[in-house]
């Protein structure tokens, strides 16, 4: 079944500005990691916003498991390239905030499973912790809550190669698990090919490529 579907989706930030999205249409499929990738200023944030129900398409159709965007607000992690996590709280106050903003879905155990994969200690403070650090304490919130779609832009943006490894296992351990549809975005292509098995190639605010990586590659 369709995770998101796309038709004919147009973003304009002002009257006259270019399209910072163009024309998309697109098919994503449930339970799958799809890759959004493209260059800098391709239309990845603005695409993921719109999923997540934070910016509205100027003109088009979007539907996000099944309802229009932000319906479904409790089922959908969105986690923007800066990650909001209070400095001043510990990782454990930070998870118990996570179980207020989400107290019907949330599983307390998974989220501190993942906080412990990373060997955090949970009193440590979040403005003690390094970027890696902080992108699994994030995670750890957006997974928390069990979501059936998960958005992410740049999560790999400011780790370093032990801590992108770490993030992948983390999403791809809870895709095969939970079944969970995530769609995450990089402007590096390389960066997300071993764990995606589908591509959504962005360029200009148009979608270039799409589809399943095997198909794509069956098709060359
Ligand atoms: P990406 O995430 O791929 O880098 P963005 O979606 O951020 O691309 O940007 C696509 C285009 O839209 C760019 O030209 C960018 O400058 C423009 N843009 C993005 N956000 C805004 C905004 N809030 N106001 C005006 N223009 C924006
Ligand atoms: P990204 O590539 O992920 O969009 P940016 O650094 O381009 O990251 O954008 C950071 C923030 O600035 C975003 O909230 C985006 O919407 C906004 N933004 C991006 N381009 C513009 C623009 N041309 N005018 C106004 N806001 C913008």
């Amino acid at each position: 079944s369709t995770a998101i579907e796309a038709n004919g989706l147009v973003k304009r930030y002002g009257r006259r500005a270019a399209a910072a999205l163009d024309d998309c249409s697109f098919r994503l499929p449930t339970g799958r990691i799809s890759a959004l990738v493209g260059p800098n200023g391709a239309g990845k944030s603005t695409l993921l916003t719109i999923a997540a129900g934070l910016s509205r398409p100027t003109s088009g159709s979007i539907s996000v498991l099944g309802a229009a965007p932000g319906t479904h607000r409790a089922k959908v992690s969105y986690l923007a390239q800066s990650k909001p996590l209070y400095p001043q709280l510990s990782v454990a106050d930070t998870l118990k905030v996570g179980a207020a903003l989400n107290p019907e879905r949330w599983d307390a155990a998974y989220a501190s499973k993942i906080v412990e994969q990373g060997e955090l200690d949970p009193k440590a403070k979040i403005r003690s912790l390094s970027g890696g650090q902080r992108t699994r304490v994030a995670l750890a919130l957006a997974l928390g809550k069990r979501p059936e779609l998960m958005l992410l832009d740049e999560p790999m943006a400011d780790l370093d190669p032990l801590a992108r490894h770490e993030m992948m296992g983390t999403l791809m351990a809870d895709a095969a698990e939970h079944g969970t549809t995530v769609l995450m975005s990089s402007h590096i292509v390389t960066e997300l090919a071993d764990a995606c098995d589908h591509l959504l190639l962005l360029g200009g605010g148009r979608i270039r490529l799409g589809g399943g990586i095997d198909d794509l590659i069956g098709a060359h």
